[in-house]
């Protein structure tokens, strides 16, 4: 038997613990994996609490991201002992995922652990991290570079917004870090920040067009602050677009589109093809501090995975939470 967080939906309602799981219960794969560490993202906390249908089919294992070692294997690329990674690809979602100490998934998923990193270090980055790299490298396929002008990232005390600041400074980018927690600053000019931007000052319905203040953008809000970051980017600005932790409309004017030529890059790290995230990967490797992860990692246990699941929604988790799934 192994420990596992699941979630389940029935009769009794949507609930979600810690249990004890039998491994002929593992779904199919090619691969299956001995987890070290897992992580909680946003979209983890949605499914262990239920406010967001996350969850495709139940009993489901939540976590969609998992590092840990290949322990028995069909599948060309793997063998057994190889560290392996994985993030998204539904798992977590509508296949069993990474809160457990065991899985058992498609060898096609999976990309090598990273030298640079221990399992511990690659889930604290996570999803959330690879995700933040995804919006670096499109703003800077979009031409936007240290010297274009300040780089704002949104949902700076989160987990994208902690990895966001921490590359681009490390790039040579001024970054402007938009928070609803004046509290942090400290922590965000720790890890890169050049100026505190106000959560508030970018929340509300604002104009179409506002003053000119940054080259690029990497958003983590969507909503009205989306549209706000929009409208206040420069001429040929580019907003790299991942998340909607205000919500997931985008009330919006075509104005900075058609006057001042901006970009809005959306940012999908879920489907992404495997050359993709290997690229990411390889530039978190480069571009991270890991004195700047550590300083914005805690580790939790599985048991406390289920209650950060709601800490995280309500915004009080700085940084990212990494999971040791045998403890
Ligand atoms: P976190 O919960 O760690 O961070 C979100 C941050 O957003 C909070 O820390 C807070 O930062 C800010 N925030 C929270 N609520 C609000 C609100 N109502 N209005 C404005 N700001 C708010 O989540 P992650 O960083 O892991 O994920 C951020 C977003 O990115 C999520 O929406 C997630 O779903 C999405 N995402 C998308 C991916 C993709 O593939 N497109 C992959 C990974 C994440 P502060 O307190 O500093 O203001």
């Amino acid at each position: 038997m192994f420990n596992a967080i699941q979630i389940h939906n029935d009769e009794a309602g949507y609930r979600t613990e810690l249990t004890q799981v039998d491994p002929t219960q593992l779904p199919e794969g090619d691969v299956q994996v001995a987890v070290e560490y897992s992580g909680l993202n946003y979209k983890d906390a949605l499914a262990i609490t239920g406010k967001g249908k996350i969850a495709r089919r139940f009993p489901m294992v939540p976590g969609i991201d998992l590092a840990g070692t290949v322990t028995a294997t069909s599948h060309a690329e793997f063998a057994v002992g190889d560290k392996v990674l994985l993030n998204g690809w539904g798992v977590g979602e509508s296949h069993w995922g990474g809160l457990a100490q065991q899985a058992r998934l498609k060898g096609d998923w999976l990309i090598p652990l990273p030298e640079t990193f221990t399992a511990r270090q690659a889930m604290a980055i996570g999803t959330a991290g690879y995700t933040a790299m995804l919006c670096v490298m499109a703003l800077e396929k979009h031409g936007i570079r240290p010297d274009s002008g300040p780089v704002l990232v949104t949902g700076a005390g989160g987990g994208v917004g902690s990895v966001a600041i921490a590359l681009l400074a490390e790039l040579g980018y001024e970054v402007h870090a938009a928070t609803g927690r004046p509290q942090e600053a400290d922590y965000l000019l720790g890890l890169g920040a050049k100026e505190i931007v106000t959560r508030e000052s970018l929340s509300q319905p604002g104009a179409p067009l506002a003053k000119a203040r940054w080259a690029g953008a990497v958003d983590t809000v969507g909503s009205h602050t989306l549209a706000n970051v929009c409208a206040a980017l420069h001429y040929n600005g580019v907003v790299a677009a991942c998340g909607l932790a205000q919500g997931m409309d985008f009330p919006a004017s075509v104005a900075p589109f058609i006057l001042r030529g901006i970009t809005l890059a959306g940012i999908d790290s879920v489907m992404r093809p495997k050359q993709d995230r290997q690229a990411a990967w390889a530039r978190l490797a480069e571009d991270l501090s890991l004195a700047k992860l550590d300083a914005m990692t805690q580790e939790i246990s599985l048991a406390e995975a289920i209650p950060a699941a709601e800490r995280l929604l309500a915004g009080q988790i700085r940084g990212r939470l990494v999971v040791d799934v045998n403890r």
